[in-house]
C-alpha cells in the first residue's frame, strides 16, 4: 500500500483531522469516522479519472435522465429558485453539478441569469439543447474561472457526497460566491434523526459513488474556513440538509 492511501486513511478529507476511526466495510468500500467532526468517509479514495470515467453517462442515459419525472423535478427547482430570488440581493446564479439543466431553466424563469456547470459531457449537450437560453459549462468547479465579482446564488445540491476530495471542491465553491452573497447546498445528513441506526439500510448511503456524509456542524465548520457564515437551515424532514451560507459583505 502506498503513502498515499495511508495518508487517506488516517485524515478526515472534511477537518483534515488524523483521529478516526474505522467505521463500516461495505461491499468494496472502506468507510471511516471522524473523531472529531464525526464525517464518514470512503478511503482510500478513487482517483481523479475513475471520477470522470463515473460521470460520463451516454447520450440515450443523458436524455432519459432529463425526461425521468421532468414535471416533478421543474415544478421542485421552480420553487427553490423563487425561494431563492428572495433571499438573494443579485441575479447571477451558478448552479454547480447541474445535471440535466432543470434548475438553471427555473433560475431563469425566476429572474436570475443562470449559468450550469457539469463534468458529464452528455449532460451538458442534453441541457443546451433543451434549455438553450441559458449558458453551460463542461468542467470541474475547481477548473472554472474566478470569476470577477462572483455569484449572487451558487447552488449545489446532491453532488457534495459524490466528490473525494472535498477540500478543494468547498473552496472553490465558497470563492464563486460574492460579497453578499449565498451558497445553498444540500446532501445527506447521517446525523439525521431519520438516518437508520443500521446504515446499509439507508437510501443515501452507496460507497462509493456517494463518498462523504457530513453532519451539519462539520459542513459549517468546513465552510467557515472559505469565510463563509450559515444564514439559514431547513427543516428537513427526510434525512438531508438544506443549509444557506453567505459572505459577509465586509470580507
Ligand atoms: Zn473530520
Amino acid at each position: 500500500m502506498n503513502t498515499q492511501h495511508q495518508h487517506g486513511q488516517k485524515n478526515c478529507p472534511v477537518c483534515l483531522s488524523s483521529t478516526t476511526a474505522h467505521y463500516i466495510d461495505y461491499e468494496n468500500s472502506r468507510l471511516y469516522r471522524c473523531n472529531d467532526c464525526q464525517s464518514v468517509y470512503v478511503s482510500p479514495y478513487v482517483t481523479h479519472g475513475q471520477v470522470t470515467e463515473l460521470y460520463n453517462a451516454s447520450i440515450e442515459r443523458a436524455s432519459h435522465e432529463l425526461k425521468t419525472r421532468l414535471h416533478k423535478k421543474m415544478r421542485r427547482a421552480r420553487s427553490r429558485a423563487k425561494r431563492l430570488k428572495r433571499y438573494a440581493k443579485g441575479n447571477r446564479f451558478l448552479d454547480v453539478g447541474s445535471n440535466v439543466g432543470f434548475m438553471v431553466e427555473a433560475a431563469r424563469e425566476n429572474g436570475f441569469l443562470a449559468h450550469g456547470i457539469e463534468v458529464d459531457p452528455n449532460y451538458v449537450k442534453i441541457s443546451q439543447e433543451n434549455f438553450p437560453r441559458n449558458t453551460f459549462t463542461h468542467g470541474m468547479i475547481e477548473d472554472f474561472p474566478i470569476p470577477q465579482d462572483g455569484f449572487d446564488v451558487v447552488y449545489c445540491s446532491e453532488v457534495i457526497e459524490h466528490v473525494p476530495n472535498v477540500r478543494p471542491f468547498a473552496e472553490a465553491l465558497a470563492r464563486q460566491v460574492c460579497a453578499g452573497g449565498l451558497l445553498y447546498i444540500t446532501t445527506p445528513d447521517i446525523t439525521h434523526w431519520r438516518t437508520p441506526r443500521d446504515i446499509a439500510r439507508w437510501d443515501a448511503f452507496c460507497p462509493p459513488s456517494h463518498c462523504v456524509y457530513f453532519t451539519p456542524q462539520s459542513m459549517q465548520n468546513m465552510f467557515a474556513q472559505y469565510g463563509l457564515v450559515l444564514k439559514k437551515k431547513f427543516i428537513a424532514f427526510k434525512p438531508g440538509m438544506k443549509m444557506i451560507f453567505q459572505r459577509p459583505q465586509s470580507t
